[in-house]
């Protein structure tokens, strides 16, 4: 999918250099200002007019009449002691979402990082900025403010869907994310992985990720980029068409049998669990690389013997890793994380069926900064109960 296969842009902060390029001779200006515009806001992070100061004035005044303003800002940082940061930033509607910021290295960096170094070496980490002594970020983002999906185990979930985010908003959280970065700390990946469910935001979510990798905006290749997501199936197609797999994929399967993934995550009623297996096994893994299959443990639900062992069968021949989240607490949903003796357990019968398994320790949780189970500041009063479906 080109830019100009994509649905036209909701707002002009996400336009391609195409597109400005038919606005400005809409406007009777020259079009070479269409890169200059792109790169301001998509290299230098600049999505404020009055700042782009090689551009003309009547320009400037142009682009703040049409509407180009900054479409989120951070409204709160916070640090957590092994250098993962959480950002709440505050859209234009006031709304707000968080994205994390995780050093390699970091506690919070485990499972993402865990399969890294059978993986081959990109234009990255061959360019000529690249030095060994840089410490590597992966940018932890929202693709919507809230979630429609209702896992059961999740504050974004038990919250709702408020809105979709445009693709303007998704890619200011990137920028905002590398404007906080200190010293040699290089952004190196995003995961799609905080508030909301990216499939179901598809769109906008294409158009980010294709922002996102533009050679003139922050270059970032497709292969670091993952969208995890909790089984959408058609998407899940038409991501592999789109990208022809070199983005990289983690899907939530959660439970080894569908009655049991019915109850914790109500879309496996749409997309029942063979399914999303069959659409697993379709997706295009670039050699060398693998999916990720997230699995979050909850007490006397998905956690025994039984299902470790049911969910080696199903995985089995995948090229995959399995990360297992012990499930983070979330006040009113009644659910809790298996004991360590009983997480241990699964793990080792998933390792000794011969899947690379590994546990993803609860993350900075002084600052709550579990992607996709990001507390919702000022919705944790309305946390309620969810009866299990
Ligand atoms: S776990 Fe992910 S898909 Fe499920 S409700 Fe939470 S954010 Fe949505």
């Amino acid at each position: 999918m080109q830019p100009s296969d994509l649905p036209p842009a909701a707002s002009l902060a996400e336009q391609f250099p195409p597109e400005w390029e038919k606005l400005l001779g809409d406007w009777g200006e020259p079009r070479y200002r269409a890169l200059q515009i792109f790169r301001w806001i998509h290299q230098r992070g600049v999505q404020n007019p009055a700042q782009m100061t090689d551009l003309p004035k009547r320009l400037r005044d142009k682009l703040t009449d049409a509407g180009l303003a900054a479409p989120a800002h951070v409204a709160e940082v916070q640090a957590s002691a092994d250098g993962t940061k959480k950002l709440l930033v505050e859209l234009a509607d006031g709304k707000q979402i968080e994205t994390v910021l995780i050093p390699r290295g970091s506690v919070a960096a485990e499972d993402i990082f865990a399969s890294d170094s059978e993986e081959p070496r990109d234009e990255y980490t061959e360019s000529a900025d690249f030095r060994s002594d840089t410490l590597e970020v992966t940018q932890c983002i929202s693709s919507q403010v809230g979630c429609a999906m209702g896992c059961a185990f999740c504050a974004s979930g038990i919250a709702g869907l408020k809105r979709q985010m445009n693709a303007a908003e998704i890619v200011s959280q990137v920028l905002l994310g590398r404007a906080t970065l200190e010293g040699s700390s290089r952004l190196a990946g995003i995961v799609f992985m905080g508030m909301g469910e990216p499939l179901h935001n598809y769109n906008a979510v294409a158009r980010a990720i294709r922002l996102i990798s533009h050679p003139d905006g922050l270059g970032m290749s497709l292969r670091r980029m993952t969208v995890s997501t909790s089984g959408l199936v058609p998407e899940m197609d038409r991501l592999a068409r789109d990208f022809g797999g070199q983005v990289q994929l983690a899907v939530s399967v959660h439970a080894a049998d569908t009655d049991t993934r019915s109850k914790l995550m109500p879309v496996n009623k749409k997309y029942p669990l063979s399914e999303v297996i069959a659409a697993i096994r379709r997706y295009p893994v670039p050699r060398r690389r693998r999916l990720t299959i997230e699995y979050t443990l909850v007490r006397g639900m998905n956690d025994n013997e039984q299902s470790a062992r049911s969910l080696a069968r199903i995985l089995r021949g995948l090229r995959a890793k399995v990360n297992l989240i012990p499930m983070n607490p979330v006040q009113g949903t009644g659910l809790a994380a298996p004991d360590d003796t009983v997480v241990d357990r699964f793990q080792q019968i998933l390792r000794d069926e011969g899947l690379d398994t590994f546990l993803r320790r609860r993350r900075g949780d002084d600052i709550a900064a579990a992607c996709g189970q990001l507390a919702l500041h000022g919705e944790a009063r309305k946390v309620r109960a969810l009866p299990l479906v």
